[in-house]
């Protein structure tokens, strides 16, 4: 997902450099020329019917294929690039502190065959990722297999401490790891906003959200998508182009509740709103639409004032905002306060 963050693989191919996914799900989602659509589980998706016409469409195989020959044709197409390619790219899950390690965690091992064969690994982590020590792994690992996957633990765990040494048989001849800031900084220095560096990218978030379940990964138009991306996105690229995404939440709290590291995130999201208004980042006409909504809210006689079409006419011509995407206000013909008053005669 780092790599997605900084448009790696968009910078290789302007370079004339080609750069192949490895990961299945990711290689399926470049073949069709699409970002990942779950930060987990890139083309969840995708049916195995998808699958066959997108490899018949783009490699010239059988459109009917089953998803175990749709594994081995991308399977024999990826070894011979392993072994042929120069350079290997991961990302790592966690960077160990006290051995200074990297620990990558993957269920095709592809990433292990990605810094086994070429002569150069290159490995690209947000610095958030950092853990004490080795020993915590031993919370990690299965808190990352659980929440991610429902595994009790993830296929492959390989710890890289640096490139082949004289006396091993592989690895690359050398280790660059390069430690990625874009914005988290600015997220660590704020003191509400900074948990949500502790997350773990386990997905789980996004499985349970009903906004994500309904409009997908790619409407948020984010590389993290689901409701880290909505906390994330607007401290990391700013509240002008992404404080949308904190709306576009009913705050429930099921993202919170099954956070694996738990991150207070609807929490977050209205931290999120609140930063945007401080900002100034709300058009003068919806800050006058709150201000009259405030006035006639605090006052029972305007509150109680047309009911039915006429309150609906005149709201609805003045939150024209509103409009654009949902369905129209739609007041009741008297208010609560005189349904009140009429069932209890006072
Ligand atoms: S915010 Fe929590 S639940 Fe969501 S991906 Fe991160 S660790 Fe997992």
């Amino acid at each position: 997902m780092v790599t997605e963050e900084i448009k790696l693989n968009e910078f290789l191919g302007e370079h004339r450099i080609e750069s192949i996914e490895t990961d299945l799900g990711e290689y399926i989602q470049q073949l069709d020329e699409e970002p990942p659509y779950h930060i987990v589980t890139p083309a969840m998706h995708k049916s195995k019917e998808d699958v066959a016409k997108l490899f018949s469409a783009k490699l010239g195989t059988a459109p009917n294929l089953s998803p175990q020959q749709l594994t081995l044709v991308a399977r024999d197409i990826l070894r011979k690039k392993y072994t042929a390619a120069e350079v290997g790219v991961t990302g790592a899950n966690f960077i160990i502190s006290d051995t200074g390690s990297v620990a990558v965690t993957e269920n095709e091992g592809n990433a292990r065959l990605s810094c086994a064969f070429p002569k150069v690994h290159i490995v690209v982590v947000g610095i958030e990722k950092v853990i004490p020590s080795l020993k915590d792994l031993g919370l990690f690992w299965p808190l990352l297999s659980t929440y991610g996957t429902g595994q009790k633990i993830t296929v492959y765990n390989s710890i890289i401490s640096g490139p082949r040494q004289p006396n091993e048989t592989d690895g690359p001849e050398e280790m660059y790891v390069i430690l990625l800031d874009n914005g988290r900084t600015s997220i660590l220095q704020n003191p509400v906003q900074r948990e949500s560096l502790y997350c773990i990218r386990c997905g789980a978030c996004l499985n349970v959200c009903p906004v994500y379940k309904n409009i997908g990964g790619h409407t948020y138009g984010t590389t993290y998508s689901g409701p880290i991306g909505s906390v994330i996105t607007p401290n990391l690229k700013g509240q002008e182009d992404f404080k949308h995404l904190s709306y576009a939440s009913s705050l429930c709290g099921a993202c919170t509740q099954v956070c694996s590291v738990k991150i207070n995130l609807h929490e977050l999201l209205l931290d999120n709103r609140k930063a945007s208004v401080q900002e100034g980042q709300h058009a003068f006409a919806e800050n006058m639409a709150w201000k009259i909504w405030k006035l006639s809210s605090l006052k029972r006689s305007i509150m109680n004032l047309g009911n039915g079409n006429i309150k609906n006419k005149i709201v609805n011509s003045i939150f024209k905002g509103w409009k654009a995407n949902r369905s129209e206000l739609d007041f009741s013909k008297k208010t609560f306060n005189e349904m009140w008053m009429d069932r209890f005669k006072r």
